[in-house]
């Protein structure tokens, strides 16, 4: 059989089982499909997860909304800036406009792909409020030295944690780390999904509060509470114009299960990477890097990078390994190129020249639990025959 006789294999699948399948079949039949019971069980699952200590979680319908929200908690308007890398999602920087301010965006290391913290330094003038670092791929960002520079300068945190269920960071889970605000994702392609959705996770009850209250409506009282409550359950109070954020109850009996399930995710993203790291490491391929002795990868990316000496570049590599039914994706086109952050605030590569090289010869291979190693088998053998 030849290899375009095989299915496409393609470059995310979510790994949904009959537990899944169960939980959410369960809810729907409960009566109660919006934010409820089983949100509520998911955020107490989530902070135990992290290890409690005091962390707040609180679900959202996105991750973008949960970084929304952890900025107007923040207190974040016009003429405020927030320092950010150029090499990460859109979400991430759209949300800094959301509430008026800009953000600055700066190189990445390029090593590690993530925030460059001497960038960060050059980049701060007197309106800077905070910093988004963004865990990469699932790499810890050296929050060490992010965290002296907001000190040193009364900056605030908020962390892109998107890839980042589960990574750490000189042994603590991001999540525990002395940021204001953590967010991660539960899109479909994250380590665990809820189709859509997101948690954003704080030690400061003010914060914590505020978000909750802005997730819904800008009330003093979600509808499960209200329902669940001696006071009667018309009354509530609304105290801010909020946003509708909320994660339903059918959306977190998924996340419940994946949760349970994120050890098992985990050693297989690990083993999948390991796989790809012994058997590319002859092809002139620059590979991601790794977490330090002791520390977690989350492995939510595996991303590659041709070598000047290979023999193609990156698009028509993309297009062979398609040809050959394997997906693959870029991650990302840096915001510098993209014309809305280019044209808004005069960016051009030069001033991002690690993220721009990266970016040129950058490809991400398939990294997803359900990939059987048989068909991660098809992808390196493919690679050993166009570059090897
Ligand atoms: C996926 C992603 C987001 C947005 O997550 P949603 O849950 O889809 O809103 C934000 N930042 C990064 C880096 C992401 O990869």
């Amino acid at each position: 059989m030849s290899d375009t006789d095989l299915p496409f294999l393609p470059f995310a699948l979510p790994d949904i089982t009959d537990a899944e399948i169960a939980a959410v079949t369960e809810a729907l039949r409960s009566g109660w499909v919006t934010t409820g019971p089983r949100a509520r069980a998911f955020e107490q699952a989530f902070t135990d997860y992290l290890g409690g200590n005091g962390v707040h979680s609180i679900a959202v319908n996105s991750a973008t909304a949960g970084l929304h929200l952890a900025l107007e908690a923040l207190g974040l308007g016009p003429g405020d800036e927030v320092i950010a890398p150029t090499l990460t999602f859109t979400a991430t920087v759209e949300v800094v406009r959301y509430l008026g301010a800009d953000p600055v965006l700066v190189d990445v290391d390029p090593v590690t792909l993530n925030i460059d913290p001497e960038a960060i330094r050059a980049a701060i003038t007197p309106r800077t409020r905070a910093i988004m670092p963004v865990h990469y791929g699932g790499l810890a960002c050296n929050m060490d030295a992010i965290l002296a520079i907001v000190r040193e300068h009364g900056l605030k945190v908020v962390e892109d944690a998107a890839h980042a269920l589960p990574s750490t960071w000189q042994g603590t889970l991001v999540g525990q780390l002395q940021s204001d605000i953590t967010v991660f994702s539960f899109y479909a392609n994250k380590t665990i999904t809820t189709g859509e959705g997101g948690m954003a996770v704080t030690r400061d009850p003010k914060l914590a509060e505020r978000m909750r209250v802005m997730r819904l409506h800008g009330m003093n009282r979600d509808a499960f509470e209200r329902f669940s409550s001696k006071t009667p359950a018309w009354y509530y109070e609304v105290v801010a114009p909020g946003f509708k954020y909320n994660l339903t109850d059918t959306a977190a009996a998924l996340g419940l299960v994946q949760l349970q399930r994120l050890p098992q995710f985990v050693q297989r993203r690990q083993y999948l990477a390991q796989r790809y790291h012994a058997q590319l490491a002859s092809l002139p391929l620059v590979l991601p890097a790794t977490a330090p002795a002791g520390d977690v990868h989350a492995w939510h990316l595996y991303v590659v990078r041709l070598a000047p000496s290979a023999c193609m570049g990156r698009d028509a590599l993309i297009q062979a390994l398609s040809d050959r039914g394997i997906g693959t994706s870029v991650h990302y086109v840096p915001l510098h190129h993209h014309p809305y952050w280019r044209d808004r605030y005069q960016l051009t590569p030069e001033q991002f020249p690690q993220a721009d090289a990266a970016y040129q010869a950058m490809l991400s291979l398939p990294l997803f639990t359900a990939m059987q190693d048989a068909e991660q088998d098809r992808i390196i053998a493919a690679l050993h025959e166009l570059l090897g």
